[in-house]
């Protein structure tokens, strides 16, 4: 008997029928003898809907009230999935966050996981029930309903799954695991048996939706085993695991890209000490997040010229701003847009081989595209690009790295040899 945590995302749980599907899913577990709580997203597009609403009614909001009213969505599908389970003859019950508790920060709309109260379910394993349980929300210290972020139904059953000291956490979802780009952009992707941590971090982190950052960060430090999976094919998924279960490690391992990103130049900047700190402390002040960032010194030696990256969501803000600190920081020109990408490579392997990024650059060369920033980290190398170039980006350099499934015909060809 093995206990297990089950997660199944928006898509998985998208109508009474599919419902349905996850509760048959689950049901030969429960009736094999395991434990099992189950976690699940919103059906697919309420929680836009949700945040649209909020928006409609006031652009400017008591973040709050947008928890009370976007966590709405997994309340409905918890509820949904407990009556399909019990119409199996499945006992389980729904819960929300609350009523757990999982309690949460009080940074609403990005709140964190702080701590999960485990003896409720407990109580209802005890009892052979099936828990159902909403993700992505918790009960902030304020008394108030708090979410944890987009996509934070995976962080959810991460953190339950460590709570609870499950033997694994099972990340349903509508494609059937970790891949080495977004197989929706790259038709020749190829599924990861295994992926490390570290990895799966970076993916995440560079835009590789597949699993929230955070629940990445989670089972890390916890040590949760995380299996990605599809709900609807009946195959292996992903594994992601330590580097020490790895055998031999890809140079690359994947390919992610982020689309909602925004670049700043600040043209002319006074080149002195202190220049850049004053531009980047009342960003800070505001919790704009600024990742990329270079600095170009001019001929002159008296300016510089500042680009960064910001969120596109926090462009607007961020370009108000710099304005408004416009006399002091003693700049000529500001120009932005949102009209750009950020591609990035990843894997541990390039601890310890060099021309990753040389790679990278001359196979985005050779395809005439230019380059506006680049970062690095011991893993990864990111780029940012003219957002029309993501898709041939990403299948460049998915093809430059050697990562494309081989075609059919090559396939034919091996089974015949
Ligand atoms: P869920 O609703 O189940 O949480 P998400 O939409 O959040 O699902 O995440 C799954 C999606 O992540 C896939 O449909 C896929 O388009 C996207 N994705 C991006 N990068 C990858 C990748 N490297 N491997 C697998 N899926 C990826
Ligand atoms: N329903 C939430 C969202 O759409 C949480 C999740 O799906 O993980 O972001
Ligand atoms: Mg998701």
């Amino acid at each position: 008997m093995a206990r297990l945590v089950l997660k199944f995302g928006g898509t998985s749980v998208g109508d009474v029928a599919r419902i349905r599907r996850v509760a048959e899913r689950v049901k030969p577990l429960y009736d094999a003898g395991h434990e099992i709580a189950v976690v699940v997203s919103a059906m697919a597009g309420t929680t836009n809907q949700l945040v649209a609403y909020t928006r409609e009614a006031a652009l400017i909001h008591d973040a709050r009230e947008y928890d009370t009213v976007v966590a709405a969505g997994e309340q409905i599908t918890v509820g949904l999935l407990a009556i399909c389970l019990q119409d199996m003859e499945v006992p389980a019950r729904s819960f929300l966050g609350w009523q757990i508790p999982i309690h949460a920060s009080n940074v609403h709309g990005a709140a964190r996981i702080e701590s999960i109260e485990t003896e409720t379910l407990e109580a209802c394993f005890a009892q052979g029930r099936v828990a159902v349980v909403a993700g992505f929300q918790g009960l902030a210290d304020d008394g108030r309903i708090a979410t944890l972020g987009r996509g934070g139904s995976d962080t959810s059953a991460v953190a339950l799954a460590a709570a609870l000291k499950a033997d694994r956490c099972d990340i349903y979802t509508d494609v059937t695991g970790v891949f080495t780009t977004d197989p929706r952009v790259e038709a020749k992707a190829r599924k990861l048996d295994r992926i490390t941590y570290e990895e799966m971090l970076e993916m995440a982190s560079q835009g590789a939706k597949v699993l929230q950052t955070r629940s990445v960060a989670m089972a890390m430090a916890h040590g949760v085993r995380v299996q990605v999976l599809s709900t609807f094919a009946d195959e292996p998924g992903t594994l992601v695991v330590s580097e020490e279960e790895i055998v031999e490690n890809q140079i690359v391992s994947g390919i992610a890209f982020s689309r909602g990103e925004a670049k700043i130049t600040v043209v002319n900047l006074e080149d002195r000490p202190g220049a850049v700190s004053a531009l980047f402390k009342p960003l800070a002040g505001e919790h704009i997040n600024v990742d990329m960032i270079v600095q170009s010194a001019s001929d002159d030696g008296a300016s510089a010229d500042v680009t960064f990256t910001v969120p596109e969501d926090s462009l607007s803000r961020a370009v108000e701003l710099i304005q408004s600190h416009k006399d002091s920081l003693g700049f000529s020109d500001l120009v932005y847009t949102g009209d750009v990408v950020k591609v990035s490579v990843i894997g541990v392997g390039m601890r310890s081989h060099a021309g990753v990024a040389s790679t990278m650059f001359e196979a985005l060369a050779e395809k005439g595209i230019n380059i506006h920033v680049i970062s690095t980290s011991e893993i990864k190398v990111s780029v940012l690009i003219n957002s029309e170039y993501t898709e041939l980006a990403v299948r460049t350099l998915h093809s430059a790295y050697g990562l494309d499934a081989p075609s059919r015909i090559a396939d034919v060809e091996e089974a015949i040899a």
